[in-house]
């Protein structure tokens, strides 16, 4: 039946969360019966699932990494994750560079629109400038300094931290296999177990998602500024959308040359994390979700995903790379400047930096597309024109974060010969 689908079933909890926010707003005391009954719904169910991640990336890539009979195959792996990272990302970023330089959406923004969004924008657009500020003073290797935490438990403390966590579960990993098999197999054992509990969780909580995404979508709806100026920027959401979907063509392609898994099956595989990923605009909060449609319904060995999506999910981001270059070109577009090929050139390079440096957070995206644009002389304060139309966008772009991310870890394990038949059906 349809509708026992989980799939089915979230997208009918966002549907109908909609349609509540619908009708509440039409009250006087709706929209603060929504923020104080239906919203704190939401903020569990994000919550419960952010709380899982760290333990779980923590046991599945112990696990996964130990799993693997050798370091050779560790770094084969490695290498290919982040070759195939890189090359999606820079096709992301082209791809927004081609549609935007096309349609160009900024050219229709009137001198006055203009002017309007700049001013009603401003101050969200300087929070989000002195914000990204921060990050562009430190030095060149300050990410790679990063990685390494000085104290795991500090480092698991930090759902921000998450690339600090992989480190540490590679490295204890990389231990187990390097200590004879029977002194590994106790701290093997255990970690297979705990691995096991939290799959369990991800069952449990996924059980609730209709009802978790019914919240947040209604607390979205009520809480969306009520924007004229919206409209105005119609085109230029329109051109990012078009980008993300191309990109979509783009994944369900790799999937069928690569892993010859026909779209049907692969995008009904992770359909349900494509819908979380909608819903929250967090990657970090979907790759609960993510890792086990991945690996239940995609049929990708845990030693590949394992390894793979918690990566992916903190720094390939196609759809922000994508919306990254898409809203750099609009902003200079809107203020009637011309881009050089060399400009646009660099754009690419600044996007797929940026989006690998973006949290895997609501809103991020946005911040360090400060950086693209001051590396292309495009003025900051630009942000502001793009500022009302963000949030829609960011839920579109986390889906094809996610997707990118599943995409490349079918296409690992297709290439490692690691694939299995699905274990679940729906
Ligand atoms: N919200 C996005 C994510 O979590 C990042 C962004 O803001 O583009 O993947």
């Amino acid at each position: 039946m349809w509708y026992k689908k989980l799939h089915w079933q979230i997208v009918l909890g966002m549907v109908l969360g909609v349609v509540f926010a619908l009708v509440m707003v039409q009250f006087s005391w709706g929209p603060e019966f929504v923020s104080d009954w239906i919203k704190p719904f939401g903020t569990i169910f994000i919550n419960a699932l952010k709380l899982i991640a760290v333990p779980l990336i923590l046991a599945s890539l112990i696990k996964g990494v130990s799993d693997l009979k050798d370091l050779s195959s560790l770094s084969k792996m490695g290498g290919k994750t982040i070759a195939l990272y890189l090359i999606t990302t820079t096709i992301a970023v082209t791809i927004g560079l081609v549609v935007v330089n096309t349609l160009k959406p900024g050219a229709s923004i009137s001198e006055e629109t203009r002017n309007e969004l700049l001013e009603s924008y401003k101050g969200e657009a300087d929070a989000r400038i002195s914000d990204a500020r921060r990050q562009m003073e430190t030095g060149p290797l300050q990410a790679l300094e990063d990685l390494v935490p000085d104290n795991i438990f500090a480092a698991a403390s930090n759902n921000r931290n998450m690339l600090q966590v992989i480190f540490f579960a590679i490295i204890f990993g990389i231990g187990l296999i390097m200590i004879p098999e029977a002194k590994a197999k106790p701290v093997k054992d255990f970690f297979d177990s705990f691995n096991d509990v939290i799959l369990k969780l991800i069952d449990l909580i996924m059980k609730t998602a209709p009802y978790g995404v019914f919240a947040l979508l209604a607390a979205l709806i009520v809480e969306a500024p009520t924007a004229d100026l919206f409209v105005a920027l119609g085109f230029y959401a329109l051109c990012v959308v078009i980008g993300l979907a191309l990109m979509v063509v783009i994944y369900v392609l790799i999937a069928s040359v690569y892993a010859k898994k026909s779209p049907a099956f692969f995008l009904n595989a992770i359909s349900p994390a494509q819908l979380l990923a909608f819903s929250t605009s967090s990657s970090a909060a979907t790759l609960p979700v993510t890792m086990e449609r991945v690996e239940d319904h995609l049929g990708v060995d845990e030693e590949v995903s394992s390894f793979v999506l918690p990566i992916g999910a903190t720094i390939n981001m196609d759809g922000t790379s994508l919306y990254q270059a898409v809203a750099a070109v609009f902003i200079a577009q809107a203020f009637g400047m011309d881009l050089t090929l060399g400009a646009q050139l660099g754009i690419i390079l600044t996007a797929t930096l940026a989006s690998i440096g973006s949290a895997a957070v609501p809103g991020a995206g946005m911040v360090m597309l400060v950086i693209v644009l001051a590396q292309a002389g495009i003025p900051e304060a630009g942000l502001a024109l793009i500022f009302a139309v963000d949030r829609p966008l960011d839920m579109c772009r986390t889906t094809i974060n996610v997707t990118g991310d599943a995409t490349v870890a079918l296409t690992v394990a297709a290439s490692e010969g690691k694939l299995h038949d699905p274990v679940a059906e729906d």
